[in-house]
Parts: C-alpha cells; structure tokens; sequence
C-alpha cells in the first residue's frame, strides 16, 4: 500500500469541514488495502480495514455510522465522511424483468443504469460519463450532451445498487450505459480492480464497450485486463461511419482496425465488434461483405444490435428476414456472429436508449 493512495482518503471529520465535500474522494472503490491504509492513518487498528471493507462491499452500509463493529466515539467522528452511494430517484420494471434505475449522485446529477436478470445471470449495464460527448447519430445519450466523467465509486455503486435491490449476486458488468468509457479511461480501470477484487466478479464477466478513441485501446490493453473488448464499430466502410459518428472524421476506420489487431497481440483476448442494424442504411448484403472482407483474419466476434428507436432520429429497425441475411453472408464469410435483441426496450432501458431523464410518452407502473 503507497503513501499516495492512502492520502487520497478522506480525513477524518475535523478536516472535512475545511474542505468543500466535492474534493472528498469517497470509500466506495477503494481496495482493501487502501481502506487499511485509511484505518490506520485514522489511528484505527488495521483489523478496522477488513471490517469496513467487508461493511462496503458485503452489507451496502450507506453510512460510516451505521458500522455498528466500530466503537461508539469513531462512528461519531467519522459520521459525516460520504461512503459514496447513490440515492435511488426513480425505478421502472420492464414486462421481462429488466430494471431501469435513475440514480441521483451527491451533485444531484442523474445517471442511468440497468439490471438484466437471465436464467443464471444477473447483468448490470453502467455508465461511465453522466450524457456523453460522442454524439453518435442514432443514440439518445449523446443528444441530451456531456456532463462529466463519473468517478470510480459512482461506477462501482450502480453495481452494488442493482445488487441490493435485486438481492442477488451480480454476475456480469457491461460498461455499455451513458457515456464512452475510454474518455474515462482511469476511473473505468479503477472500477474494473474493484469489481473484480472487491465485489468479486470474474473480469471475463466484464465487458468494456468503446467507440474508439485514438490511442487509448493500446492503453487500455498495456493494462493486460482479462475483461471484454467491445468496439462500436457499426459501419462496414469508412463514409459510412463518419456518418453515422462524428469522431470518425479524426479516427479513420483502418486506423480503429489497426489499434484493435495490437489490442489482441498484447493481451491474447479477441475483440467483439459491435454492429448497430439501421434498415436501409448499413444493413445490405453487400455492408456484411464488406464488413467480413475488412475483419478477414481478425480473431473477432461480430455482435449485430438491431436499432433500438430513439425520438431523435427516423432509423428504422430492419425487419427478421434482413437480420437473418446479413447474418447468412457473415457466417458465409466464416466470421462469429451473433444477434443481440436487447432487453427492456418498452422501459426505455434498451442499448442507446439511456438519456437519465423519463420519457413522457411512457406510462410505467
Ligand atoms: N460509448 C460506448 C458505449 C455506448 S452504448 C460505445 O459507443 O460503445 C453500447 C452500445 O449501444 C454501443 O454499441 C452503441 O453504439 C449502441 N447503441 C447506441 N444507440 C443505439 C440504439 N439506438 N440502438 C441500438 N444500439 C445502440
């Protein structure tokens, strides 16, 4: 345990009331040893950092006060210090179980995240930024714009949120919610050691879903994470991407591909790329050739989402026969593929439909 990251801590309540909350990093996040480093600085023995860890990540506490193994005089003193959950603002339930939450942050900012209950899985879908910059022609995220980065507890909380109100383990993490993770490249690695490490999830259980930022894949990758590499790719040719997403006027696709091939030399996991179906726009049988010709070699996933309606935009979803053709040309092509049909469309919790606000034209029970 450095130095560094014990200091990053709060300090107990005396220097809290000098500082503005905001520059108080919260519990939530932090590693076991950074929570014993942060006992201990506290004057507190180090057993104190396994108890508070095990209070954090196995009981949800909300409050250092409600720590009822610490004595009676600590939980006084550190009573104000933020642990760094959300509130839960609003909550509807899809008609296969999915649940949408609105979470309110200690800015009173709101993000979205989303509980996908399977047979034997529990997946959670989080976000990353609250809105997001990228502007991405077919998505309602980007047209509600760019708040902020979220912080690593933020991210690890929708876990421990859908956890607690689902009252079962969480499974499966797809940073697929508001925003692009790779803008927020240390706070999303910060989450996924602590998903890892202290909510015990199995980093092949994670999934990293990026439109590609230039260079920041290759950081990623330095890393040497086991999780998932899900790339946006949407587009079988370079015109048609830039249509569709803005930034990638300044990251040509080949460019995108090139970064992607060293993604899979330097940690020897393939990539999933991920491929929105717009009806009559990028869903032809010549897009699949192209796109199986421009992947030829590439140990890949192609993961076909058929679009998921917006208001703000008239894309329409192709209808099963187009689906199931383009599906035919890629497995022709000798390319893995698979459909998503993403879940809780009716919750308005679907891929691409996150915006953090309600939508009016739906009544939720
Ligand atoms: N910024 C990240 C995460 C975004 S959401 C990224 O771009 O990958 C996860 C996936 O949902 C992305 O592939 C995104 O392009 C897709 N998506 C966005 N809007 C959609 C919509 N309306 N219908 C279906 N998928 C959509």
């Amino acid at each position: 345990m450095s130095a560094k990251s014990v200091s990053v801590l709060p300090s107990p309540k005396t220097s809290v009331v000098q500082q503005p909350n905001i520059s108080i990093p919260p519990l939530v996040g932090a590693s076991l040893e950074e929570l014993t480093g942060w006992v201990q600085q506290q004057g507190q023995p180090a057993y104190r950092g396994k108890q508070l860890h095990e209070w954090i990540y196995q009981k949800g506490v909300r409050s250092l006060s409600d720590i009822s193994v610490f004595s009676k005089q600590w939980r006084a003193e550190v009573a104000e210090i933020p642990i760094g959950r959300s509130n839960i603002h609003y909550r509807s339930v899809a008609s296969d179980g999915t649940v949408k939450y609105l979470l309110q942050l200690s800015d009173n900012q709101i993000i979205e995240c989303v509980g996908i209950p399977a047979e034997k899985r529990l997946t959670v879908c989080v976000s990353t930024q609250v809105g997001c910059p990228m502007a991405c022609d077919f998505c309602a995220t980007g047209k509600e714009g760019y708040k902020r980065n979220l912080g690593r507890h933020e991210i690890v909380d929708q876990v421990l949120t859908v956890q607690e109100d689902f009252q079962q383990r969480v499974s499966h993490v797809v940073f697929m919610g508001m925003g692009e993770p790779l803008l927020n490249t240390d706070h999303v690695i910060g989450s996924v050691k602590s998903l890892n490490q202290d909510v015990g999830i199995g980093q092949r259980n994670l999934t990293v879903s990026t439109v590609g930022i230039r260079d920041r894949i290759r950081h990623l990758a330095q890393h040497q994470l086991q999780v998932t590499l899900a790339v946006s790719l949407h587009a079988s040719n370079q015109a048609l991407r830039e249509q569709l997403i803005p930034s990638a006027r300044s990251y040509p696709i080949e460019d995108l591909l090139t970064e992607c091939r060293e993604y899979v030399k330097i940690t020897g996991r393939r990539v999933t790329f991920e491929y929105i179906l717009l009806a009559g726009v990028n869903d032809l049988p010549e897009h699949a050739l192209e796109l199986a010709q421009r992947l030829r070699g590439f140990q890949s996933h192609v993961n076909l989402i058929p679009y998921n309606p917006i208001t703000e935009a008239d894309y329409k979803r192709p209808n099963e026969n187009r689906i199931l053709a383009f599906v035919k040309v890629l497995k022709l092509q000798q390319i893995a593929v698979s459909v998503r049909y993403s879940r809780g469309l009716e919750a308005d919790a679907a891929c691409g439909q996150l915006r953090a606000k309600k939508n009016p034209d739906i009544n939720f029970p």
